[in-house]
């Protein structure tokens, strides 16, 4: 049997699919994508969906393909001592397995409705939700809760939103940078350093014993990857599924991609959970070589490392963020006060390891290049936005 197997319906399977066909695979090839629809893109769910109906689908052409996808159906375990996926409809035996499963967002606790955005149904749901005039109470602000902020604010909404940090996005950029995007949030109501414990029936509860009535609860506080089918396979999961440079898991002939996969970084010398739409689109790539090129394959193996990046697209403005930045990194503000602002992490001893770029595309590019090359940019220049990395 030569019978590969997808299980996963986002972008990563799709990409994997295309580039085991692509790169030579002639056997057979199923996914089990546990959504009712064909892979689509997620990034535009928080932006123009939430807006108006938007078709996200991905191009990939299943058929030409050749590859059975099986719509609504999940992997719901993996046997740990035989080749075999289990699934509502039986079990399927592979040769070679990839997990695609990505991720999910972690709900608040309370039993209240609330709304997450994960998948176009959900989407859909929201943007009913988003009518002129409706309280939309965001607990996090984040990716997830100053995309819904803008859509929600350009759709006439009144937008609350209650994050537990010192300023949006602290958690992610650190508390210094963060702040730089205050200004932004000046429509937003937003209530800083405290959190949402409960989702009530008409709101929510803070941490401060306070509640807010809100006709819309939208919870923006993360995902998590979605292993539980893993658990006794014999596949390590530790915060996503274990994989190496190549992508291989910790079990012979199984691979992961995307957001489910904890991948090891040579360039960053850790174990990296990418949550990003390029990941997914590039990772694939990679382990479709390594599958193909088996033990008689390329030596050495193709790697899996690029510098990260992601985007988001916030209140009229395009934030774009490459590389991986550590709590010992320093960080220099470029451009402070000016519109195309943005920001530098420097390891302690001077590489470059992550930049923000505000509004400035090619910036980006430039900044990733350098940090594909490890410079070591002169930090006493580097708050001017114009100076060379
Ligand atoms: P997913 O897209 O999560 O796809 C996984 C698929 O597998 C899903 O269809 C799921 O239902 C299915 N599945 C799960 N469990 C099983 C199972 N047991 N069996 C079978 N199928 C299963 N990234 C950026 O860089 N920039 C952005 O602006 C941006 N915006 C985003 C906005 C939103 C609303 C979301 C949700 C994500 C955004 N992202 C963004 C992140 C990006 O979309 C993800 O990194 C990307 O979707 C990951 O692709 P994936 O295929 O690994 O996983």
């Amino acid at each position: 049997m030569n019978r590969i197997v997808v299980a996963g319906g986002g972008l990563a399977a799709a990409r994997v699919c295309e580039q085991l066909r692509a790169k030579g695979h002639d056997g057979e090839l199923l996914v089990l994508c546990a959504e009712p629809h064909p892979p689509y893109d997620r990034p535009p769910l928080t932006k123009a969906a939430l807006l108006e109906e938007r078709d996200t689908t991905l191009r990939t052409d299943f058929e030409l393909l050749e590859a059975d996808l099986r719509l609504g159906v999940a992997a719901t375990g993996l046997a740990p001592d035989r080749d075999v996926v289990q699934t509502a409809e039986g079990e399927i035996p592979f040769s070679t397995l990839v997990i695609a499963t990505g991720s999910a967002p972690v709900p608040l606790p309370g039993s209240g409705p609330q709304h997450v955005v994960r998948t176009a149904q959900d989407a859909a749901h929201l943007r009913a939700g988003l009518r002129p005039g409706a309280h939309v109470v965001l607990a996090g602000a984040s990716w997830i809760g100053g995309e819904v902020a803008t859509a929600a604010l350009r759709l006439g909404c009144r937008v609350t939103c209650v994050e537990p940090g010192p300023a949006p996005l602290a958690t992610a950029l650190g508390d210094e940078v963060g702040a730089l995007f205050l200004p932004w949030w000046s429509d937003v109501d937003l209530r800083l350093e405290v959190g949402v414990t409960e989702v009530t029936a008409t709101g929510v509860r803070l941490g401060d014993g306070s509640h807010l009535t809100a006709d819309v609860v939208v919870a923006g506080i993360g995902v998590r990857p979605q292993t539980d089918w893993l658990s006794g396979s014999g596949v390590e999961v530790d915060r996503g599924v274990v994989v190496d440079e190549h992508l291989r898991t910790t079990r012979p002939g199984a691979y992961a991609v995307g957001d489910v996969a904890a991948r090891w970084s040579v360039r960053w010398n850790r174990r990296l959970r990418v949550e990003h739409w390029d990941d997914a689109r590039t990772g694939p790539d990679v382990a479709a070589a390594v599958i193909l090129g088996g033990d008689a394959g390329p030596e050495p193996l193709p790697v899996h490392d690029p510098v990260p990046y992601f985007w988001s697209d916030q209140f009229g403005h395009k934030i774009q963020y490459v590389g991986q930045h550590g709590a010992e990194d320093a960080v220099v503000i470029r451009g402070r006060g000016s519109a195309k602002w943005g920001a530098a992490w420097l390891a302690p001893d001077g590489t470059l390891n992550a930049h923000l770029s505000i509004d400035q595309p090619k910036q980006m590019i430039h900044a990733r290049a350098a940090i594909d090359a490890g410079a070591k940019p002169d930090p006493g220049s580097l708050a001017d936005p114009d100076a060379a990395l």
